[in-house]
């Protein structure tokens, strides 16, 4: 039996901020993938995600669209923290936040281990709606009080698979146990190893658990 007929809506079904829709449109994407149309609503709807599906089927936009549309320009500390393994992957999420925020004046900073620490303490002393960062560097900036996650909303724990294969999951759960505990996880992974399920039950809230095979 073919799906298609599912995936017929258009980013204007689920978003309704102009400023973000016309980001949308910038980047030339037409229509949300299938796991874009699953993870949206569930993020809008502010409850804990668990979403597993291959690599490159649009999982940073599936949550950087809806925590952008929700996000209040007017607070000055970081309300979205999103945790994943590499300094590459890092200043990729850090771009997609800054291009999908443009007409919200989104403040988007990424942290990683090799780049001078003075630097993001910098950058992260101005305005910073979203924190991107591997867990070394993220636990470095907290220890040093140049990071103040009290009104963190949301945190993303992105590549959960490969934050465990990199030996980070004790690390991420010390940077867990720092946050404000109300407030919502996302969890992308292209696997759903023991360890991250362990993570996901100690930490998540009866999370909506998503998983797209693509066929296509
Ligand atoms: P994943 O995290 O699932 O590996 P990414 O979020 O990195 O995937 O997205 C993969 C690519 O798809 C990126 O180049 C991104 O810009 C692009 N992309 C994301 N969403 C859409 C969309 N709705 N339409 C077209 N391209 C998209
Ligand atoms: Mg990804």
């Amino acid at each position: 039996m073919s799906k298609r007929g599912i995936y017929m809506h258009s980013f204007s079904h689920y978003i309704q901020d102009s400023k973000v829709l016309q980001a949308i449109e910038d980047l030339g994407y037409k229509k949300p993938t299938p796991i874009q149309e699953k993870v949206l609503p569930i993020v809008q709807s502010k409850q804990d995600v668990i979403a597993k599906s291959k690599t490159g089927s649009g999982k940073t936009a599936a949550f950087a669209i809806p925590l952008i549309e929700q996000m209040n320009w007017e607070e000055n500390k970081p309300q979205v923290l999103v945790l994943v393994p590499t300094r590459e992957l890092a200043v990729q999420v850090k771009e997609d936040f800054t291009n999908i925020g443009r007409y919200k004046r989104i403040k988007a900073v990424a942290v990683y281990g090799r780049q001078p620490i003075r630097f993001q303490m910098t950058a992260l002393r101005q305005k910073t709606h979203v924190v991107v960062g591997t867990p070394g560097r993220i636990m470095d900036h907290i220890e040093r009080g140049t990071l103040h996650l009290d009104q963190l909303t949301t945190l993303v724990i992105d590549e959960a698979d490969e934050l465990l294969h990199m030996g980070f999951i004790d690390q991420v759960e010390k940077i867990i146990k720092k946050l404000p505990t109300k407030r919502q996880t996302l969890l992308f992974s292209a696997t759903y190893a023991d360890e991250i399920k362990r993570l996901a039950e100690k930490y998540m809230k009866t999370p909506v658990f998503i998983e797209h095979e693509a066929k296509e």
